[in-house]
């Protein structure tokens, strides 16, 4: 029985958001955003917005980045704190419209938008450490010191799997640093994209601070990473945008950070807790749907045990309730659109092609109210080859390959064989091999004991290898991308004499 509560918000058309006021697009083009569960429902049209308004949005930047960089971090920072109090007032309805655009479940919506507010908070926090160094000089009556200061403009591109978080954890920390931001969601959320401005205006930010593009990334986020006053790119997205954007930073020589696509492995040795491992795992592979970029989409498992695992983790996805995420008995909802259905379900039949033993899972579902959604079955393919595309290739649905490794080195060896370095984890009550895969694995982030996915506020996230490029985002090191440190030296002898001659 279904258990859906709550209205639907009426279908509304999205507007710009630029110098402070809510605008229509110009253009008189727009396409539908649709919820994933229910294909038939239309909830907003989002407008392709013109080039001309990518302008305005950048001029209105600029214009107001004179006065938000000489307004004190820690002023900056209570405007941050004020969108994280009416984030969590607000909370309940952020969730709901995540659920209806992107399609994962009320209880990953909640908890996303828990995230989003802890990274409010501690970002705003920092804006009260916001400083240099002080440093000796090697000189008498001399004082050295650093202070960081904002870039300018700076275009915040995001995808549609965390539509509240990620553009929180850009948008927060670039203010805090002093810049100005135009923003440009994926084009599939604009509802929680309209909603994180609305709060950030609502909090009290000054018109011009943050302004929001929507409309095609080929063409209004081409135009706005183009721009000339735009002076820094902050990119969370496919592997194939980031690195176009990457290259068209470099020939302007603007900073660019690219956090990219994952293919995330767990290592589960022979000692390990199976219950523990399989849980985590198929939480990792099958929650929102494999859409995370740190969903486990991997498990490297040591031969004598492997049966055993899969068994454990079959029995699992088996008992995942697939529907709307709406309805709070669901475990899980649909791909996010039919382009993603179409990539999860060529992948399905590449494992079958490449003789990837199927365990469970490994279709679309239809029947009742599946036929109107986007919705696959969890899926275990075992004996996965390491060469085979389902081992190599981020498929960003619910499906986890497992592969079968003699021992820990070779475990080791499997996991590392990817281009992509974002997160790993592996089940041990060993502590030399733990402390041996820390050292070892390839990527940004490594759990031991728990599950690939998840991150604290407090703390840095991103890859290594294909998947990120630039400085690591939240934690204090998200401020390092967002400011440029100035070295000053301040000579207070008062008289002429010779310094150093370097
Ligand atoms: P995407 O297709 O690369 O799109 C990302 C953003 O870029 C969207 O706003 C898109 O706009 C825009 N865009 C597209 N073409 C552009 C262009 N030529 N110039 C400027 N902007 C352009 O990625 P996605 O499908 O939304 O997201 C899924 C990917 O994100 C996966 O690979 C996932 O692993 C990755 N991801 C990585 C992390 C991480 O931290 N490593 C976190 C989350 C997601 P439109 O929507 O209008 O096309």
């Amino acid at each position: 029985m279904s258990t859906i509560t709550g209205a639907t918000p009426a279908i509304r058309n999205y507007s710009l958001f630029i110098d402070g006021t809510w605008t229509e697009s110009r253009s008189g083009k727009f396409v539908d955003n649709r919820n994933p569960a229910r294909i038939a429902e239309v909830l907003g049209h989002v407008p392709l917005a013109l080039e001309s308004e990518v302008d305005a949005a950048v001029d209105a930047a600029e214009r107001a980045f004179k006065t938000w960089r000489r307004t004190p971090a820690p002023r900056r920072g209570k405007i941050v704190a004020a969108a994280a109090a009416i984030l969590a007032r607000r909370k309940e309805e952020v969730a709901r419209a995540l659920t209806l655009e992107e399609g994962k479940i009320l209880r990953e919506s909640r908890g996303e938008v828990e995230r989003s507010i802890n990274i409010l908070d501690f970002i705003a926090g920092e804006s009260r450490r916001f400083g240099g160094e002080t440093l000796p000089s090697e000189l008498e009556y001399n004082f050295c010191y650093t202070v960081r200061q904002p870039l300018g403009v700076v275009a915040v591109i995001t995808p549609w799997n965390f539509p509240v978080a990620i553009p929180c954890w850009k948008i927060a920390p670039a203010l805090v640093a002093g810049n100005t931001v135009v923003f440009k969601p994926a084009t599939l959320t604009p509802l929680t994209a309209s909603l994180v401005v609305e709060i950030f205006s609502e909090a009290g930010l000054p018109p011009g601070c943050l302004n929001l593009i929507l409309g095609s990334g080929g063409q209004v986020g081409d135009r706005l990473v183009r721009h000339p006053a735009v002076r820094a790119v902050s990119f969370t997205g496919s592997n194939e945008i980031g690195g176009r954007l990457y290259a068209q930073g470099a020939e302007r020589m603007i900073k660019v950070q690219c956090e990219m696509g994952g293919k995330n492995p767990v290592v589960v040795l022979e000692d390990a807790d199976l219950e523990l491992a399989a849980a985590a795992t198929a939480a990792g592979a099958f929650g929102s749907t494999g859409q995370r970029c740190t969903a486990t989409s991997r498990a490297v498992v040591v031969d004598s045990i492997a049966d055993r695992f899969a068994e454990a983790v079959v029995q699992r996805a088996r008992a995942y309730k697939i529907g709307n995420g709406l309805d709070e008995s669901v475990d899980m909802g649909p791909s996010v659109d039919e382009g993603q259905l179409r990539t999860v379900l060529h992948y399905l039949d590449e494992g079958r092609r490449e003789g990837a033993r199927i365990l469970c899972g490994g279709e679309r579902l239809y029947g009742g109210e599946f036929d109107g959604g986007y919705f696959v079955a969890p899926t275990v393919f075992d004996h996965v080859g390491r060469g085979m595309s389902i081992a190599q290739e981020e498929i960003f649905g619910p499906v986890l390959s497992i592969q079968r490794v003699r021992d820990f080195d070779e475990a080791l060896e499997a996991a590392n064989d990817v281009r992509f370095g974002l997160a790993s984890s592996i089940f041990t009550r060993d502590c030399n091999r733990m402390f041996r895969f820390v050292d070892e694995i390839e990527t940004g982030i490594a759990h031991v004991n728990s599950g690939t996915v998840g991150g604290e506020a407090q703390l840095p996230f991103g890859g290594i290898k294909a998947t990120g490029v630039g400085p690591r985002e939240q934690g204090t090191a998200a401020l390092d991308f967002y400011s440029e440190v100035k070295t000053v030296y301040v000579d207070y002898t008062g008289q002429k004499r010779q310094g150093n001659l370097y």
